[in-house]
């Protein structure tokens, strides 16, 4: 559909944070459209352009408007959006218009419940480093409509929540992923078959000869798998070595089996910065994706540059023989586990606001961990429940006092082994007792560990 069908027609968007504000934007400056808008928060609707109508929902007369847009938080099911729905208001997302807007470029689309951020990103890189022109966008926290316009040449990279997927429209990837899927979300899509459902809209639209990866080590994609049909261009990818196009074993080797026999592509046990095999799923998957448009020599150049995403198991620094990583996107104990899992010799800061679960799960998961370093409010909670665990625990109050406390033991201990301990802030815990956000905490853990080394001020970030 050509973008100026849509040219003066009558728009509500609903919702005002980035994505709905960059949409009014668009629709009002680049389509001439009439846009009525409005956000519970009255600061938000502040600084739209002149022309746009800012009204509440509730006293819409749905008849006079052709298209809604809502922000991605507000679910289907509520009041307004069905009352729009039902009066033959179609729904559509930025998404849907970013690609009107540049129809040629190439689409590669990016969802799964964990991995998102750091598949696109890794794919944004891969690309970008081959010299390719690439855009990084979507729900990794910049609005599709915020990005320049790509011609034929260009590649749009774009991670997608399940709440985005149920709202596009006439979005197609010429590239689908789907790295993996998990109870995430419940209290909106209810069901996993919904979650599911939501989730398999990433192949809406596409044709047989655009590309679907799927990763099939969860029985219910492999299951999606098969009933995405024969004669589509599909490529399954694994890392529990089930047979699939692309694969990796559980020594971490990545195998293409496009290849006869399968080509080895890259030891990933070798690489430090997406270590651990939820790391190696986002690999695999970007290799399938990106595979069709780079060599493998291009894709181990953009693998070994990439710097990794920030507050993941990030490799902050490594000072004589001590590495710091910062895990202060791990808010709860699911990822802190991943974290335990993917790391040796660990001295482990974790604490802040408890979850529901508190420490428990990650009891099981100590085997590599040489000290825990506690802080903040869930530090008494912690401490009761790791009271019968084999490794010595401290009480540390703060971040800082927790790092200081982790690093003079973990230089003792390589010292003593000769080994290379890690430092590791990954908390099982929400920051809000202590910081702003969990990217805050996860700052003020690199500034600690700039200073503890005596290297000064980290450096500035280089935005990817
Ligand atoms: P998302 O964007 O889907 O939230 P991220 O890439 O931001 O995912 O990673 C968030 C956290 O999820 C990471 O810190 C890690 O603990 C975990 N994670 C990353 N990739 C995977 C994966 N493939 N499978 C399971 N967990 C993962």
């Amino acid at each position: 559909m050509p973008l100026t069908k849509l040219k003066g027609k009558k728009f509500f968007v609903m919702g005002l944070g980035k994505t709905g504000r960059a949409a009014a934007k668009f629709l009002v400056e680049e389509l001439g459209c009439k846009v009525t808008a409005w956000d519970a928060k009255p600061a938000a609707c502040e600084g739209l352009p002149n022309s746009v109508e800012v009204k509440k929902p509730s006293t819409i007369d749905w008849s006079e408007f052709d298209g809604l847009i809502k922000s991605p938080g507000i679910p289907e099911s509520q009041e307004d959006v069905f009352s729009a729905l039902a009066a033959g208001v179609k729904l559509w997302s930025d998404i849907d218009l970013a690609q009107l807007r540049a129809p040629e470029a190439t689409y590669i689309a990016i969802t799964g419940t964990n991995g998102k951020s750091t598949t696109t990103a890794l794919i944004g890189h891969l690309l970008k480093s081959a010299g390719l022109e690439v855009e990084v966008g979507g729900n990794i926290g910049r609005p599709a409509l915020d990005m320049p316009v790509l011609d034929k040449n260009g590649f749009y990279v774009l991670e997608l929540s399940s709440y985005q997927l149920l709202s596009v429209n006439t979005f197609h990837a010429n590239v689908a992923v789907l790295i993996n899927i998990s109870a995430d979300h419940m209290e909106r899509h209810r069901t996993m078959e919904a979650y599911i459902a939501a989730k398999e809209r990433i192949f809406r639209n596409q044709e047989p000869s655009d590309l679907r990866v799927v990763g099939v080590d969860n029985y219910e994609l492999e299951k999606l798998a098969i009933s995405l049909g024969l004669g589509v261009r599909l490529r399954r990818v694994s890392v529990t070595g089930v047979g699939a196009g692309v694969t990796a074993n559980n020594e971490g080797v990545m195998f293409d089996y496009d290849y006869t026999p399968p080509k080895a592509i890259y030891d990933l046990s070798k690489q430090m910065r997406l270590p651990g095999k939820h790391n190696w799923q986002n690999v695999v998957c970007a290799w399938a994706a990106v595979k069709d448009f780079l060599t493998v020599e291009q894709f181990v150049a953009g693998l070994e540059s990439f710097g990794g995403l920030k507050h993941r198991l990030q490799r902050v620094l490594d000072h004589e023989g001590v590495t710091f990583r910062n895990d202060s996107k791990a808010t709860n104990a699911d990822a802190t586990i991943r974290a335990l899992d993917s790391v040796e010799d660990i001295f482990l800061l974790a604490g802040g606001q408890a979850k529901e679960e508190g420490f428990v799960p990650c009891l099981e998961h100590l085997q590599n961990v040489k000290g825990i370093y506690l802080l903040g409010e869930a530090e008494e909670r912690f401490a009761k429940e790791l009271k019968d665990a084999d490794v010595p625990v401290k009480r540390c109050g703060t971040l800082k006092e927790a790092t200081t406390a982790a690093y003079a033991d973990a230089q003792k201990y390589a010292a003593k082994t000769g080994k290379n301990p890690t430092v590791l802030l990954s908390p099982a815990c929400a920051s809000w007792d202590q910081f702003d956000s969990f990217e805050h905490r996860g700052n003020v853990f690199i500034e600690i560990a700039y200073d503890l080394c005596g290297m000064g001020q980290p450096p500035e970030e280089e935005e990817e």
